[in-house]
């Protein structure tokens, strides 16, 4: 997996090889995961139940053969079969490194990865990083959260992979831990940093505070950077993906990954372009996951990119529960977003029945401009009720952009 970085891509042969060889590769992997996986229960009985053998795949399409599989599947097989479920085919006695979802939807699940697991993580975000400039000697800021949480975890094996140095601030809880924060690393000299926009913001009132320079604008790292970057979670593939900059959306790891955007109720895969929910297998693993349904909304661009990376790109649209529906339309806070100030803080408030229109709060003064931007381009009526900064509640990790009416 040594990759011979030139200046331009991490591992220029990965990202730059032919779609014909592409496939032959993931075919040949997507045959060694079925393989693997077939030795897990949870996965032997499903492959099982549809009569698919690894022997049969003839194309990375094939993959559609295979039943779709859920977080809440996940935790069933998580509860059924203490501590760590059956849908591995290597256990605990393989792990090398553990974390646990957060679990605020019920059971957490638990995440292990073996050496290897590890090592395609460590390819895949320095793949990632490399795009988005970091380079071997930088000093990068970040503030994923750690210990079980496990995000810090990849982050530090990422940026040793690379040979950079990762100062690992912790996701600020409050304006005065952010304070303290900056306090301790004012006399660093930080390259870049590396902060979901949530933290960024609670770092950046900090700063304002104690005259803290340095720190990047909301619209460098914004939700546009969520946007450009594309997960499938720790338990499949973390790092899924990233954009070259030089055209939209993360550019698909599609050798590590069989990367599908599929309408929710048929499976079928939806036109290029299109929003449908992203739906991942990952390749190259002793732990395979099997076409996960990650309930995440995706577009896929086949286009071929200027850059010269050969793969397709993915632009992560938001969580499928984040979803409003409203006049039959399907809204996601990134809709929103678009129209606002890159850095401005909203929320879409979901209505307790469907009146036809949309409320929405945003912090700042009123802007008739951004109201009508925003009907015309949800072609609903929107009514926006404009905030106080700072009136919405910030969070410390990733913002809630969707609150229950009654609860705004
Ligand atoms: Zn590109």
């Amino acid at each position: 997996m040594a990759a011979e970085s030139n200046g331009r891509y991490w591992n220029p042969e990965a990202q730059t090889m032919p779609r014909q060889a592409l496939d032959a590769l993931r075919t040949e992997r997507l045959r060694e995961a079925i393989e693997q996986a077939h030795r897990a229960p949870f996965f032997a009985h499903r492959l099982d139940a549809a009569g698919v053998r690894a022997e049969d795949i003839r194309s990375p399409e094939d993959v559609r053969r295979l039943p779709r599989i859920t977080k809440a599947d996940l935790r069933r097989s998580e509860a059924d079969m203490p501590p760590v479920g059956d849908y591995r085919p290597f256990g605990l006695d393989h792990a090398v490194r553990i974390a646990m979802s957060s679990g605020t939807t019920g059971r957490p699940t638990a995440m292990i990865w073996t050496e290897r697991d590890l090592d395609v993580e460590r390819e895949l975000s320095a793949r990632n990083h490399y795009r988005l400039g970091i380079r071997p000697g930088m000093v990068v800021v970040g503030a994923h959260p750690g210990y079980l949480n496990g995000g810090q975890g990849l982050q530090q094996a990422a940026y040793e992979h690379m040979g950079c140095l990762l100062v690992s601030i912790g996701p600020p809880e409050s304006v005065d831990a952010a304070e303290r924060a900056l306090l301790s690393i004012r006399d660093l000299p930080v390259d870049r940093w590396q902060l979901f926009p949530a933290a960024l913001l609670r770092l950046r009132e900090a700063a304002e505070r104690i005259g803290f320079k340095g720190l990047p604008e909301p619209a460098e790292i914004g939700p546009l950077t969520q946007h450009e970057k594309i997960s499938a979670g720790m338990e499949c593939v973390a790092y899924l993906g990233s954009s070259c900059g030089v055209s939209g959306g993360a550019h698909l790891a599609e050798d590590y990954a069989l990367v599908e955007a599929v309408d929710p109720a048929s499976g079928e895969p939806v036109p290029d372009g299109e929003r449908g929910r992203l739906v991942v297998t990952s390749l190259g693993r002793d732990n395979p996951m099997l076409r996960y349904d990650l309930e995440d909304m995706v577009r896929i661009e086949a286009a071929p990119c200027p850059c010269g990376e050969t793969s397709r790109r993915g632009f992560w649209e938001g969580r499928a529960k984040d979803i409003v529906t409203v006049a039959g339309r399907d809204v996601l806070p990134i809709d929103v977003w678009r129209h606002l100030d890159p850095g401005a803080e909203f929320v879409i408030i979901r209505p307790e029945r469907d009146t036809g229109r949309l409320p929405v709060k945003v912090e700042g003064e009123r802007d008739r401009d951004v109201e009508d931007a925003l009907a015309h381009a949800l072609e609903l009526p929107v009514d926006v009720e404009w905030v106080a900064r700072g009136e919405l509640p910030r969070a410390a990790y990733k913002a809630q952009r969707v609150v229950p009416a009654g609860q705004s």
